[in-house]
């Protein structure tokens, strides 16, 4: 990928909403496992969406996926967090969620206009585009990608790997981040 078409979209993604994003080379990517238990026990999620387990791509699935690129880039949005803000958490968790829905859309859509077009993006969380999922078919399949965690992508490595600080938050909480990965070449 040329380096100026990477920069390019770095600043598309800074221009959407990023408050940071970093190319990252796909087969560093960490996988596990893993993701899907965490996903099955222990997320109120699990099974909410057509972008979350049992509906989205294995990790076996995902690794073979990921070896059809080389090239990614990592993004980052970073959410000033106030307790009152919050205090509707549906509502408010819904808001970040669309919000990184348009950061990666976006990103993806600019890639595929500059010729990369196996441009594809991850993000974390649950699809938010619907209230309700109907589980059956997609009313939004412009938009709807499958969360990189569901998918079995170790998001918590992906982030530290590359440079950004990624551990598992204790309070007080001011702001918190989230992450999507754009898969690129
Ligand atoms: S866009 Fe709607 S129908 Fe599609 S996965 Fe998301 S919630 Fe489900």
């Amino acid at each position: 990928m040329k380096q100026e078409d990477m920069e390019h979209l770095i600043a598309k993604a800074k221009e959407l909403g990023a408050s940071a994003a970093v190319p990252v080379s796909v087969p560093t990517i960490k996988l596990g496992m893993w993701t899907r238990m965490k996903c099955q026990y222990g997320c109120p999620n699990y099974g909410q969406t057509l972008c979350c387990p049992p509906h989205a791509p294995s990790a076996e699935f995902t690794r073979k996926f990921l070896a059809d690129y080389t090239h990614s880039l990592l993004v980052q949005m970073t959410i000033p967090y106030d307790p009152e803000d919050a205090k509707d958490w549906n509502a408010y968790d819904r808001k970040i969620h669309l919000a990184l829905t348009d950061l990666v859309i976006g990103v993806e859509r600019e890639a595929f206009l500059m010729n990369y077009y196996k441009a594809f993006a991850l993000k974390a969380g649950r699809c938010r585009l619907c209230d309700t999922c109907n589980l059956k078919k997609c009313v939004h399949p412009d938009r709807a990608r499958p969360s990189a965690e569901a998918c079995g992508i170790d998001v918590m490595a992906l982030a530290a790997d590359n440079g950004f600080d990624s551990r598992v938050l204790r309070g007080p909480v001011k702001e918190f981040k989230i992450y999507g990965l754009i898969l690129l070449d």
